[in-house]
């Protein structure tokens, strides 16, 4: 609200007739106790959307841009002392990210203590039963309302128009109760980008004889999957989730989804399918009980076509509630079913009603006509929110004490379901920066870590001092058990012959598997001299003194951080070498792989930075070991062939931006080149790139320009991606792209998993794998450690041109965390190969080494081999006189 700016009056008349909700409250003409004449004046001058965005929300056709969206919820703030509006930050492409406060006047006036109720409640540890009963009584419950996050699910962004309009300018009853009795935190998007690159599309397309839906992905990095960062967070917008949930604590959180259109019109909980024992019982009860007072609100209103008992998604936290339920906050999830692109009608192809027709128990009144349209999906977003809203203000007392008090309560006083103790996180560890990650991310997470001040014993294992203990009887205690402890997915069916249910794609959490650390379940409880981390920082690492001129630095190869480290010495252009064999050095024994630098005052700047960052030990030798090897080409050139609209490739560029790679995304514009080999040393594909993405691509005819970059390349294109190999490229294939690399260059190998999701399926899972550490692409890897598989595809090798560097056991145990269905498939084939073709190299990848960017004990296995293909081998004398291979512009020298 905005108080000195003089009222607007237009349309005011309008604004009072135009209040009519999709509930059947009539509006009162007398401003309520809580509005002053001033402010009913103001009020009067917030125009309707109607008026604002010249078009009734859910016009066909018709969509309000992001931009205008914010501008119509900072006007309204401006004239109504009911909404506020606060800017939250930045998002990834710069756009804004906002939230709407809405509440009683009354109510914002005494927000600050509101929010200080929440976070007493939210805090068992300070607050008893009793003070929690009396501050449940006071306060009010804070109800977080996502209105969109997937960009192309538009009409709920059209919706909250509708929505923060009446609330601010309407007085009945569902008001008064709403106002008064609760506080909306509204998020017009939680993706904003993604839906000014839509709505800006679908406007500029108008009229021509384009497509009107948007090709590439609607958000930069992670498209669709905006919504699969719950446990790494890696996306500003996600983190601007989480911190709105530490600032106000809500007590429900409405996640606005749409869906096919084949089924019911909308869902609303109580869900189905299998749960993980660590969602708190409350949390799922809550939302039922809201989902069916929606229902009723439906039926009341004479709208059919309700679903429920649907969507089963609390086995992990992929799905759409993320980490929320772990807080104690319901997570209330609706599902629209969509139209014809994103604005236009959708017609039954048969003249039959559209949906199931067959009234159930999960959905009692079908719904009965051939057409659905934007104005339903406004219309039922509205109906499916007011009722939310109505049932969180006239539940307040309830839901704060039993879901934000009782659920961080029962977890601290009776721990977690499965008897779990604590988590060990040993002080020893291979990998010191993936343990700050795992660690980063508990403290992001309000997870409690305890670091022991002296040695002790757990379940008969010693730890030394500086060990991690993350003790289960805690407000986070059942969060902390999911994203720690490893999962065996249950094998459930809805019948006998019904397919095993599966998570969409992630049948496991592990944090520790995922990033490399070694982490021990303990059940048994223990005692141990405990104090409490307040900061998790990286290790702190000071650079040894500066070695005599023959000698060199050195870096181990076995963290993933290295990979900063060697990307800021290419950045610089400093001499990178890489001994090929392993070396002891002042007695310590370095791994092959371990890189040597020239100890030059240029070079100790960059390591010194670079390896503060990640928290990784560089080491000095007066004497550089006499070792073969190879040395890095200076400024590795890399090509990202990502596929438009394809998410696995927008996690890579966003790994590859993080970690201050060298690369650009293959555009069709580089194949009218002579060739490939011209602008790129490695080329990396991304999972779920085919053959027809690359010579068929984007059709000019349906996408304008704009995106030319992704047109396809032809045969010739495909004939230059082969001569790029043969030519001394390095191509990298990942997940489902190594049958698209098999094609191209015809490999030598056969796929070893069968296509029946009866025979085998992972549900995406961590599996054991064991590696060769003496290959270059696993330099610095364990000898075992689990990869991460979905649905794409094991490999055998069909004569012995190629090497395997890394295989799934002949022998044990294969399944690591998740879910594995026909292990005997995968006992023994081959995962990562690498293979010799002409002059250059290519690396196969059968698993998704870069899944979303979880599996990051993995990620060494690409950069090595990104930087490998192209590096210079050098003998051991040349080694230890860290002789140049390469001028510094990249060429090689002549010998
Ligand atoms: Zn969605």
């Amino acid at each position: 609200m905005l108080k000195t700016r003089p009222p607007l009056l237009y349309g005011a008349c309008v604004a009072l007739l135009a209040l009519v909700g999709a509930t059947a409250t009539a509006p009162v003409a007398s401003a309520g106790p809580d509005l002053t004449r001033a402010a009913a004046a103001r009020a009067a001058s917030i125009p309707t959307p109607e008026q604002h965005f010249g078009f009734k929300m859910g016009t066909e056709g018709k969509l309000a841009s992001y931009s205008d969206v914010l501008k119509y919820m900072k006007l309204i703030a401006e004239r109504s002392d009911r909404v506020d509006y606060q800017t939250v930050g930045p998002t990834t492409m710069g756009n804004e990210y906002g939230t709407v406060i809405i509440s009683a006047p009354k109510n914002l006036r005494r927000l600050d203590r509101l929010v200080e109720i929440n976070q007493k409640l939210a805090d068992p540890r300070g607050t008893t039963p009793e003070e929690a009963r009396r501050l449940a009584a006071e306060g009010v419950p804070f109800y977080h309302l996502e209105a969109t996050i997937h960009s192309s699910e538009v009409g709920n962004g059209q919706a909250i128009n509708d929505i923060v309009h009446r609330l601010a300018t309407e007085d009945s009853d569902f008001t008064r109760n709403v106002l008064n009795n609760s506080v909306v935190v509204l998020v017009p998007s939680q993706n904003p980008d993604g839906q000014q690159l839509i709505i800006d599309h679908f406007n500029r397309t108008a009229g021509t004889d384009y497509r009107r839906t948007y090709p590439d992905l609607y958000h930069k990095y992670t498209g669709h999957d905006d919504n699969r960062d719950w446990t790494m967070f890696t996306q500003v917008e996600a983190r601007y989730r989480l911190e709105l949930e530490k600032k106000y604590r809500p007590a429900i959180v409405h996640i606005m989804h749409q869906k096919g259109n084949s089924g019911s019109r909308i869902f609303v909980p109580p869900y189905g399918g299998i749960t993980s024992e660590n969602v708190p019982a409350n949390m799922s009860a809550s939302v039922s009980a809201i989902g069916q007072h929606a229902a009723r609100a439906f039926a009341a209103a004479g709208k059919t076509g309700v679903g429920s008992l649907d969507y089963h998604i609390f086995w992990t936290l992929e799905q759409p509630v993320g980490y929320f339920p772990f807080t104690g906050a319901g997570v209330y999830l609706t599902e629209i079913a969509s139209v014809t692109d994103y604005a236009y009608p959708q017609k039954s192809q048969d003249g039959r009603p559209l949906g199931p027709q067959q009234a159930r128990m999960n959905l009692i009144e079908p719904y009965r006509s051939d057409t659905w349209t934007l104005a339903d999906i406004v219309d039922y977003a509205k109906i499916a929110t007011y009722a939310g809203m109505e049932y969180t203000a006239s539940n307040g007392e309830k839901l704060l004490y039993d879901n934000l008090y009782a659920v961080p309560h029962e977890y601290l006083t009776k721990g977690v379901p499965s008897g779990t103790f604590a988590f060990v996180v040993d002080a020893e560890q291979r990998d010191t920066y993936a343990t700050f990650e795992m660690l980063q991310r508990l403290e992001w997470t309000e997870v409690e870590i305890d670091r022991a001040k002296t040695a002790f014993v757990a379940d008969g294992k010693r730890y030394d001092a500086g060990s991690y203990v993350i003790k289960m009887h805690q407000p986070r205690g059942n969060w902390a058990h999911q994203v720690l402890g490893t999962d065996r997915y249950p094998e459930v069916r809805d019948c006998g012959e019904c397919p095993v249910l599966l998570p969409y794609a992630e049948a496991t959490t592990s944090l520790p598997l995922q990033l490399g650390v070694d982490v021990a379940e303990v059940r048994t409880p223990f005692d141990a001299q405990l104090e409490r981390v307040t900061s998790v920082q990286p290790p702190q690492v000071t650079m040894p003194p500066a070695p005599s001129a023959k000698g060199a630095y050195l870096v181990r190869p076995e963290s993933y951080g290295t990979i900063q480290i060697v990307s800021a010495l290419q950045d610089a252009n400093i001499p990178t070498f890489r001994g090929g064999k392993g070396f002891s050095a002042k007695g310590v024994d370095y791994p092959a792989g371990t890189y040597i630098v020239p100890a030059t005052p240029q070079a100790r700047n960059v390591l010194a930075t670079a390896s503060a960052k990640v928290g990784l030990q560089v080491t000095a030798v007066d004497r550089t070991p006499k070792v073969a090897g190879v040395q890095l080409k200076p400024k590795t050139r890399v090509g990202l062939l990502r596929g438009v609209g394809n998410m696995p490739g927008g996690w890579d560029m966003w790994q590859f931006d993080q970690y201050g790679i060298n690369y650009d995304v293959v555009s069709a514009q580089d194949f009218q080149r002579k060739s490939l080999n011209e602008l790129y040393d490695t080329i990396v594909v991304s999972s779920g790139v085919s053959r027809d993405d690359i010579v068929e691509g984007l059709d000019p005819a349906q996408y304008d320009e704009a995106y030319s970059w992704a047109y396809g390349v032809g045969e010739k294109g495909w004939r230059m991606l082969q001569q790029f190999v043969r030519k001394g490229g390095t191509l990298l294939a990942i997940g489902d792209s190594v049958q698209t690399a098999q094609q191209l260059l015809d490999l030598p190998m056969k796929p070893a998993l069968p296509n029946d999701d009866d025979e085998f399926v992972t549900g995406g899972s961590l599996l054991n794998q064991e590696f060769d550490p003496d290959n270059p692409v696993a330099w610095g890897m364990p000898e075992s450690w689990p990869v991460w598989l979905y649905d794409t595809q094991a490999w055998e090798l069909t004569d012995d041109s190629g090497e395997v560097v890394s295989n799934y056991p002949a022998e044990g145990e294969i399944l690591a965390s998740g879910y594995l269905r026909g292990a005997e498939h995968i006992r023994g084939t081959t995962n990562v190969a690498s293979f010799d073709v002409g002059k250059g190299q290519v690396v196969t990848y059968g698993s998704e080494i870069t899944f979303r960017t979880l599996p990051r004990a993995q990620y060494n296995l690409l950069y090595n081999a990104i930087y490998h293909g192209p590096a210079a081998e050098v003998d051991a004398t040349a080694v230890q006189q860290l002789r140049p291979q390469f001028s510094p512009d990249g060429a090689l020298l002549k010998r």
